[in-house]
């Protein structure tokens, strides 16, 4: 079987959730090969199918921007040939695996909500055009270079070999131009990542501005919150919260519309959510046409309710 390389994330040696759903996809493909920068915990890696683990240790890897890291994995693509690239499609992993894409002259697929393999061709799925259209897709030249949007899969353990193997790499001055100067700095609400998230409960202009209920159901369910943009542009939430077009896309387990009209854009940003709650005073509201469960009320009333149900069980 052909290996497949996966880039992991892992801040303060931690593994990722996306990455483990990239480790669970990889082994659709062939042998998964976790390539880690720094530290990650290899128990982690290995109890999720990994069979090689490249680790490359080096502060140049954590002084420097994406620039060395896209020049040891388009090294290690040269040397391994792999039948994929699985790269998380954060803002750092898009960046990363189109530079690999360039330097190793393969083709980039971004965003993929779905990786299958039917012999040797991998065959990617996608969400475009604002949720209006899904594609298929395939690299023609080169080992496909793909970025994975979070939540496409659940993890699924699955014993690996795990064998660890140091690896080293030429990093040119060039790919050494731009300093990573402050290190990121953690959200202080508790909640877990937007867009890595199992659970979403969004506000919109219906909050009136208020997020309390929404921020208290999020809590009750350990969800993380999000925003419409009418709720950003507002001032009543930040902007690293907006979910659709010109915001965040997220595809959570469960996404929870409160006081949202499901406009388009909106739509583009959490369409591919497993299952869709709204809360809406309007019965006619257009985000009525895309839920699962929907209620019609005003969200002041259903909130709290909804909150005490969950913290009873
Ligand atoms: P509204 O459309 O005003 O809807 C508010 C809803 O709340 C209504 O349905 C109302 O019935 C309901 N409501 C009111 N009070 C209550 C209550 N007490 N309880 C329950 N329900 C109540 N929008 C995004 O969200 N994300 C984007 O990324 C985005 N990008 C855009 C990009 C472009 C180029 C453009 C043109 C627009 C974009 N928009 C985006 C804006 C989008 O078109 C809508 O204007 C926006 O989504 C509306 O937000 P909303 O649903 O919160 O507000």
């Amino acid at each position: 079987m052909t290996e497949v390389l996966v880039l992991i994330d892992a801040p303060d040696g931690k593994v990722t959730k996306p990455s483990l759903e990239l480790l669970t996809i990889a082994r659709r493909i062939g042998e998964p090969s976790a390539v880690v920068f720094g530290a990650a915990d290899t128990d982690t890696l290995k109890q999720y199918g990994a069979e090689k683990i490249y680790t490359y240790d080096d502060s140049v890897y954590a002084d420097f921007l994406v620039g060395p890291k896209a020049e040891a994995l388009a090294q290690l693509v040269s040397e391994t040939s792999p039948a994929a690239v699985l790269v998380g499609a954060s803002t750092e992993g898009k960046e990363i695996s189109a530079r690999v894409a360039l330097k190793t002259e393969s083709g980039w697929i971004s965003d993929a909500v779905d990786v299958q393999a039917d012999g040797d061709t991998v065959t990617t799925t996608q969400s475009v055009f604002a949720g209006n259209f899904t594609v298929k897709s395939q690299v023609t030249k080169g080992a496909p270079i793909i970025t994975v949007k979070p939540n496409s899969t659940t993890p699924e353990a699955a014993d690996g070999a795990g064998t660890v193997e140091a690896k080293t790499a030429e990093i040119s001055d060039a790919a050494k131009t731009a300093k990573v100067t402050s290190t990121k700095v953690k959200e202080a609400s508790g909640r877990p990542e937007l867009t890595e998230a199992a659970i979403v409960v969004s506000g919109g202009r219906g909050t009136g501005g208020d997020f309390t209920e929404v921020e208290a159901f999020a809590d009750s369910l350990g969800a993380a919150v999000g925003a419409s943009r009418a709720a950003v542009d507002s001032g009543w939430y930040p902007h690293s919260f907006q979910v659709g077009q010109t915001g965040k896309t997220v595809s959570p387990q469960l996404y929870v519309a409160n006081g949202i009209s499901g406009a388009i854009q909106h739509r583009a940003g959490m369409q591919t959510s497993k299952t869709i709650i709204a809360i809406n005073k309007d019965d006619e509201a257009p985000i009525f046409e895309l839920v699962d469960f929907g209620v019609v009320g005003d969200l002041k009333a259903v909130l709290p309710q909804a909150t005490d149900e969950v913290k009873k069980r």
